[in-house]
């Protein structure tokens, strides 16, 4: 029995009397599918072209699923400054997320920085945490040559100011990043509706489908969500109404060690009390973005929201209206704890008690928006520095 079969037999037998019946009626009804009706899977297909045969099919393995993931996460390649497409330039670039020249070079050992692979399970023991941390920096094909130049020439070409143009540049950046993985994500869903049940018989592959739908449900709901946040920061730009965004601007009185690019979509503000995904049909869920630029030398953060968007503009009142420590333990704990896209230095890696590796990469690994987290000093206690200045442009 493989991994997936012994994770949805014990499933099955943990189901309550009731549920187990249902179970059993189901797998009747769908075993009983005129061959000419549509498939019980609603693909909309019918019954005989879908799932009929294929528990007969070739099951997929590990590797080639993996293999086809990370093909669909590089493969796209497209420019993402659509609102401006008659410009584009082809070739479409490997634009790193993180600025080059400045930041992810003073973060970098021997040119490598550190971050964690995602979607690996199994990592027990720190002994394995070692196999976690990779030695790359996150490249994306999301802008043309054109695109990549002229939107971030500001930034990339000098020491970064406080302004709301660099403020809107650095944080498009980062919201096109979360743009183009929710896309690539949305593909991804997708083909394994269509294919990792291949090989399973029918109890599994109702199960399987099952948690796909709900998993195709919430990415392609996040998927509209930085959908419409990436139109109203296009929008900014084309009317040069950069007072629709706030930033603020978070300066640190020591060189970077950790390096992020993403937008958050917290669930519950720092009190706990729940502020999104409260049910609501319809509702978009609000985002900030968060990336990294270097002041003067020393590391400094971007948050930027969206003004219209009340829900983040209170939490993060609540945020910055705490202490410089607290702001710091909740920045660094923020970064491992809700963005999947964020580096560090080697050597700040290495030096860390076994202890602390594990709980950050805990941190780092668990799905930490849909519960509530408590602010400590867990990554500030080993991030040197303290807030020197915080701006709100
Ligand atoms: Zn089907
Ligand atoms: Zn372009």
């Amino acid at each position: 029995m493989d991994d997936l079969s012994e994770r949805i037999s014990s499933m099955i037998r943990s189901f309550d009397e009731e549920t187990n019946y249902l179970f059993i009626q189901t797998i009747f009804h769908a075993f009983n599918t005129p061959l000419h009706d549509p498939c019980w899977c609603q693909s909309g297909k019918k019954y005989i072209k879908c799932h009929k045969k294929r528990h007969e099919l070739r099951k997929i393995s590990e590797g080639e699923m993996r293999k086809e993931l990370l093909n669909i996460f590089d493969s796209k390649k497209y420019c993402s400054a659509s609102f401006d497409n008659k410009n584009c330039k082809m070739p479409i670039k490997g634009a790193h997320t993180i600025q080059r020249g400045r930041v992810l070079s003073s973060i970098a050992k021997d040119g490598h920085v550190g971050s964690f692979y995602r979607n690996n399970s199994g990592f027990e023991n720190v002994r394995d945490i070692k196999l976690g941390v990779k030695k790359e920096a996150s490249i994306f094909y999301g802008f043309c040559d054109f695109h990549d130049t002229e939107l971030f020439k500001e930034i990339e070409l000098n020491e970064f100011i406080a302004s709301p143009e660099n403020c809107w540049a650095s944080s498009y950046r980062a919201i096109c990043h979360e743009y183009y993985q929710k896309k690539a994500a949305k593909k991804a869903v997708t083909w394994q509706i269509d294919n990792l049940d291949k090989g399973y018989k029918l109890s599994e592959q109702l199960i399987l489908q099952e948690q796909l739908m709900l998993l195709k449900r919430d990415v392609f709901k996040g998927f509209d969500d930085i959908l419409s946040i990436k139109e109203k920061y296009e929008q900014v730009r084309i009317s040069s109404n950069y007072h629709m965004i706030s930033s603020y601007v978070i300066v640190i009185n020591e060189p970077l060690s950790l390096a992020v690019c993403g937008t958050m979509s917290p669930y519950y503000d720092i009190n706990g009390v729940k502020i999104q995904n409260l049910g609501i049909s319809n509702y978009l869920f609000q985002h900030f973005a968060i990336s990294t630029v270097t002041v003067n030398g020393k590391g400094a953060y971007v948050i930027s929201y969206l003004k219209e968007h009340s829900v983040i503009k209170n939490y993060l009142s609540d945020v910055f209206a705490k202490s410089n420590d607290f702001i710091k333990s909740w920045l660094t704990k923020s970064i491992f704890a809700y963005s999947e896209n964020c580096f560090f230095n080697l050597d700040w890696w290495e030096e860390l008690s076994s202890d602390k590796k594990l709980s950050i990469y805990n941190l780092a690994m668990s799905e930490n928006y849909t519960k509530k987290i408590d602010i400590d000093d867990v990554v500030s206690s080993e991030v040197k520095g303290e807030i020197s200045s915080i701006d709100l442009i």
